[in-house]
């Protein structure tokens, strides 16, 4: 009699304890299936990758000599769906029990745990030894507290971890946050460092995947495709980024340009995310290379805040505030998303730019994701149930338990400001400071009204105006309401007028 444990598909770690021995009696299983390629519409890069480290992972299981059930999107015998394929090879070999390892999707955890109660055999949930918190640690440390924050919980894995500290648990340089010196707008100097992941040519694949009627958006790339594999890619990958990029990580970690798409980070979300590249090894490559002297504190820990603290962070959210947190939707913001977010075809430069690169990348970086597409749709009211499933699509590395805290909380403030202390908006100002995206747009950046006036102006001013009960409270927004205080009656309703304009055609902007 056999065990049958389940892999999913962003359970690619090899280096999980389930494979340190070589057993018999204990088949693995991966599957891929409609039921995961179809609950929300996928960038096509990102269902060609996963399934491709699927079926490396499977492969190199083998050549360890594990015994595998690899069952592909187009076999006969695929019922589509986990519940039904479970039942399936359960049977096929007359399994004795069944091990899967913690999801990080609350609707897998669901799905497979109701499918684990319903069964005559003993089932066992495995960690997936992968982060560095569990799931409700973020909830423990935080306790009643109405108003998390996130420095708190990242001071706090540093210390925990030994990551960054002295022997007294006091930071490393004297501070935990050298964030004030990683504001850097970047003018073409230094080169972005060239892209040195590996090329694959997944054509097979991806006839594969369409023939089986899987719908996607984006390009496919499928015969010069750049996402790592495994781990051994996912590790060359790490050790480029470390030489070449990390240096420049933190001084221009924010900076936006339509030229560089790349700039200085380190694309390494994916791997991470499907656990091909564990965490503690990414945190303590980049702790060694400011020890070693290669590159700047300030880069070593913007770094690894992102890492040991923000990816942390966000799953802990997750984890308390699911199932529900996904319906959240503080502004009642309910408009539908441009047709744009499609083919990134708007007038608007930067977020043509933004919207181009995921579409053609299925990557952008963090602050095109936050300062231009999700500053645009909080201050445009666009729906964040729709946003959330647009991101959840489109990036190659989105998983729900990290793509959902950053796009309902960090960027649309969906959940009223449990996870950001104030939205994250801006007018053209900022985003002209952090990029080069406002010379040689259709739109003015320095006018708030008019034909030209870029769109971000008015809507800017506008959002505070129509959330003054919701926000003015807020300390941190006590400069932006004494603006708003300081403008005439006429200015007021130029904005408001302005905005009506610009809502009532987002689809032509
Ligand atoms: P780098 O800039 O090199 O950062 C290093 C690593 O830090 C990342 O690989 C990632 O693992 C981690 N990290 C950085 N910021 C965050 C963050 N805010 N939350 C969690 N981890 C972080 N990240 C995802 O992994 N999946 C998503 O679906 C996702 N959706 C997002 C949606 C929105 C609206 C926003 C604002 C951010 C989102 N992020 C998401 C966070 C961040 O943008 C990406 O992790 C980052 O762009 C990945 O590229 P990189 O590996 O080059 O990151
Ligand atoms: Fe974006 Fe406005 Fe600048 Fe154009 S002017 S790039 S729309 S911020």
């Amino acid at each position: 009699k056999s065990t049958i444990r389940l892999i999913l598909g962003d359970q690619l770690n090899c280096q999980h304890s389930w494979f340190s021995s070589v057993r018999d009696d204990v088949v693995y299983v991966l599957i891929e299936l409609r039921q995961e390629t179809d609950y929300v519409l996928h960038h096509a890069q990102k269902i060609i990758a996963i399934f491709a480290a699927m079926r490396d992972f499977a492969e190199r299981l083998r050549q360890q000599g594990h015994r595998v059930h690899y069952m592909r999107i187009d076999d006969a015998d695929n019922r589509q769906a986990f519940p039904e394929n479970l039942d399936y090879l359960l049977a096929h070999y007359d399994a004795a029990a069944f091990g899967w390892q913690a999801p990080d999707e609350w609707r897998l955890d669901q799905q497979l745990r109701d499918y684990a109660a319903r069964l005559p055999l003993p089932s066992e949930m495995s960690d997936t030894e992968h982060f560095y918190a569990g799931r409700d640690e973020a909830a423990t440390i935080f306790g009643q507290r109405k108003q998390w924050v996130m420095e708190h919980f990242y001071r706090h894995m540093r210390v925990r971890h030994g990551v960054m500290v002295g022997p007294t648990g006091a930071p490393a340089g004297g501070r935990w946050n050298f964030d004030h010196d990683n504001r850097e707008s970047w003018n073409g100097m230094p080169w972005e460092p060239a892209d040195t992941r590996p090329h694959h040519d997944h054509s097979a694949l991806w006839d594969t995947i369409q023939r089986a009627g899987v719908r996607s958006f984006g390009e496919p790339h499928a015969d010069a495709f750049r996402w790592p594999l495994n781990r051994d890619e996912a590790l060359e990958q790490l050790d480029q980024f470390v030489q070449n990029a990390l240096p420049h990580f933190g001084r221009f970690q924010d900076a936006m340009s339509y030229k560089a798409w790349r700039l200085f980070h380190s694309l390494l979300s994916f791997a991470m995310n499907t656990k091909m590249l564990d965490p503690r090894t990414v945190v303590e490559r980049v702790e060694a290379a400011w020890r070693d002297g290669h590159v700047p504190i300030a880069a070593a820990e913007g770094y690894i805040r992102q890492i040991l603290g923000w990816r942390e962070y966000v799953r802990g959210v997750y984890w308390h505030r699911m199932p529900g947190y996904d319906t959240l939707n503080a502004f009642d913001h309910q408009t539908p998303l441009p047709h744009w977010f499609w083919n990134g075809q708007t007038q608007m430069r930067c977020v043509a730019s933004a919207i181009g690169q995921s579409l053609e990348h299925a990557h952008s970086h963090h602050i095109n994701r936050l300062m231009v597409i999700g500053n645009f749709s909080l201050l445009a009211g666009l729906s964040p149930q729709e946003l959330h499933q647009w991101y959840l699509g489109i990036y190659i590395d989105a998983f729900e338990w990290v793509e959902l805290p950053n796009t309902l909380g960090m960027s649309q403030y969906a959940d009223g400001g449990l996870l950001a202390t104030k939205p994250y908006v801006s007018s053209a100002a900022y985003i002209d400071r952090m990029s080069d995206y406002c010379k040689g747009c259709h739109y003015d950046k320095k006018q708030r009204v008019g034909e030209r006036a870029c769109p971000f102006n008015a809507l800017y001013w506008d959002f505070f105006n129509r959330n003054r009960d919701k926000l003015e409270g807020n300390h941190r927004l006590g400069m932006v309401y004494q603006q708003l205080r300081r403008m005439t009656p006429e200015q007021h309703a130029a904005i408001a007028e302005q905005s009506v304009l610009l809502r009532n055609r987002l689809d032509k902007l």
